[in-house]
């Protein structure tokens, strides 16, 4: 039973009507009228999200979960053992030795994250030495009891994700921040799925225990609903209570992950084949390609030739976190280097070749493989999916729907129920209230769908991975419009509008020159953001005279590839445009038109 009398039911991510009416025992047409009190018109065969499916459990008196397990299997079955981990599995046993243990920060967004990282960074690492870490370098090693543990400093799981999806998961254990005031959050539910799916081991920190409105008994139920049951219930979670705000029980928690370790092989053979994994990568304009990459077998060195992905290069320099010059790096350690030729992608394995000529054929063989795979990869712009219909590979067009208000939510999705389907169906993966999020293209992704938008904008992480993964977002402000849109795309008859959309603005204070760049313009960014990858253009009282991209943008002498308001920086142009000190500049990205 649940805290509100009602009883416990886990169900999948998406479900029939006639399945759902069957868990929770009364009639398919029980279910349909539930539905459509609650604005959503449903078919017994139609399937709805978990979201719509928890409501109708609930007024039925069950308290509804997403069925983990039902996406770790389905991940699992995809997912492959990273590189890394079949290396070592294939090393002589008697030449394994203990290695500390990789660990990661998961949860929800604003549980605590970030904060938890820096408490554990700050009385873990900083203590006794002045100063400190003085770069990020995405990963860093600390000492407890004589014994290192390496955190990945890539809170949210864009890091771990990407690992992920590569098959390349860095992580021995997941660290899963839950705020003891707020509990289980969709986003907790999510790094459990991806936690399991990568069978890593999870441990709970029980954040913000300092808060008055901490509950810690009701988060622990909640765990355990979602099957993580904590060990003083005799189940094998650790659930250790913390506040990052107040660095309490941080050395639990440290003693947490030993005991883990512990619990587990964490292994490797320093002196076998060097591979590992990207933390992250950047371009430095005096130092080239910095990338972060984690030893997880053997011995890296200097004068090594590395290849991750089309990246490759002879080690120049190699530094740990805190900035000191290392010429050898076992497992485990993070470690900054310089050589690289391009930046390689976070979560990409790496790995260190004899001889040049070898790792250049490497290299080959990922470009072919790479395109290889470019062409077999659909994307979901509403126009390749068509071309997927007609080629009869699909039957279904996926819609992930944001709206403003709950308001126009329900018109849009009894519209689109009402919508003629023929040989073509709608399904909506997801339908809620709020901003299009990185977590809407990720499912629509997962599905070949789309993410549509009506009075609502899209995230600029979500911009991001639209862009990276091919998904389309669509925006509108006017609901027949969409529908029309996607009675279009059914038949196949939808055009793509683009127009110009201005992101940023920022004045010219400055002009510098730099003899290898060129004529860099101070700005100060005024409104909105500037990205390094958006196109720009130079105004003069109001008229535009440039129009192209940037080829640098800088931040306090970093690369960086976004500054926000109220920031200064530099850019330089490509085309060296003659600019002058009150210029304005614009930055813009070509969106589909909202109709
Ligand atoms: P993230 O999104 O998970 O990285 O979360 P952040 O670390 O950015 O924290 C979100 C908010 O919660 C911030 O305002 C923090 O100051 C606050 N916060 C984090 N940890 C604690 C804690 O232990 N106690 C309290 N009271 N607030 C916390």
């Amino acid at each position: 039973m649940s805290e509100n009398g009602q009883k416990a039911l886990q169900l999948p991510s998406i479900i029939t009507v006639r399945d759902l009416a069957k868990v929770v025992d009364t009639s398919p047409i029980q279910v349909i009228k539930i539905l459509m009190s609650n604005g959503v018109m449903a078919s017994i065969n139609q399937s709805v999200d978990f979201d719509t499916a928890a409501v109708v459990a609930s007024e039925l008196g069950f308290d509804a979960s997403l069925e983990t397990a039902e996406i770790e299997t389905e991940e699992v079955e995809t997912g492959e053992v990273p590189l890394w981990r079949k290396t070592i599995q294939s090393e002589d046993p008697k030449n394994l030795i203990n290695r500390p243990p990789v660990v990661t920060i998961l949860g929800h967004v604003d549980h605590g994250k970030t904060s938890l990282l820096d408490a554990i960074r700050h009385t873990t690492v900083a203590a006794g030495e002045a100063g400190g870490i003085t770069q990020h370098i995405g990963a860093y090693q600390i000492e407890h009891k004589g014994r290192n543990i390496t955190f990945l400093d890539t809170p949210g799981h864009a890091a771990f994700t990407a690992m992920r999806a590569r098959g390349a998961q860095g992580a021995d254990i997941v660290i899963l921040v839950v705020a003891a005031n707020d509990g289980v959050m969709p986003q907790t539910r999510e790094a459990i799925a991806h936690a399991r799916a990568a069978r890593v081991p999870i441990i709970v920190a029980l954040n913000k225990m300092d808060r008055p409105d901490a509950n810690p008994d009701f988060v622990k139920r909640q765990l355990a609903e979602n099957g993580l049951v904590p060990d003083e219930w005799d189940g094998d979670t650790l659930v250790v209570p913390v506040s990052a705000k107040q660095k309490t029980g941080l050395e639990d928690l440290m003693e947490a992950i030993l005991l883990v370790t512990d619990s587990m092989k964490i292994e490797a053979n320093p002196n076998g084949k060097v591979i590992g994994t990207i933390i992250e990568s950047q371009i430095d304009r005096a130092k080239g390609v910095l990338a972060t990459l984690l030893v997880q077998n053997g011995t890296l060195e200097t004068g090594n030739i590395v290849v991750a992905g089309s990246a490759y290069g002879r080690i120049r320099a190699m530094e740990d976190f805190k900035g000191k010059k290392l010429r050898k790096a076992g497992p485990s350690t993070p470690v900054l280097v310089m050589g690289l030729n391009e930046c390689p992608s976070a979560g990409d394995p790496f790995q260190v070749y004899e001889l040049d000529r070898e790792a250049r054929q490497a290299v080959e063989a990922y470009k072919q493989k790479e395109q290889q795979k470019q062409v077999a990869v659909p994307s979901a712009t509403l126009e390749d999916l068509f071309n997927r219909f007609k080629a009869g590979e699909t039957r279904e067009l996926c819609l992930v729907i944001k709206a403003d208000v709950q308001g126009s939510l329900e018109p849009i999705i009894n519209s689109l129920n009402d919508l003629e389907q023929t040989e073509i169906k709608i399904r909506i993966l997801h339908a809620e209230t709020g901003n299009i999020s990185e977590s809407d293209v990720m499912l629509a992704a997962a599905s070949h769908g789309i993410v549509v938008g009506f009075n609502v904008q899209a995230d600029s992480a979500a911009r991001r991975l639209a862009e990276a993964e091919g998904i389309s977002i669509r925006l509108y402000n006017i609901i027949y419009r969409l529908i029309e849109d996607i009675e279009k795309a059914l038949k196949g008859m939808l055009e793509p509008v683009y127009k110009e959309v201005v992101i940023g603005k920022a004045l010219i204070l400055a002009s510098f020159h730099i003899s290898k760049i060129g004529t860099i313009a101070g700005c100060k960014v005024t409104h909105g953001e500037f990205r390094r990858n958006a196109k720009v253009r130079i105004l003069r009282d109001d008229k535009e005279f440039y129009k192209g991209e940037l080829s640098s943008l800088k931040h306090e002498k970093e690369d960086v590839r976004e500054v926000r308001t109220g920031f200064e920086c530099g850019m330089a142009f490509k085309g060296s445009p003659d600019f002058q000190i009150g210029d304005t500049v614009e930055c813009y990205i070509m969106e589909l038109a909202t109709s």
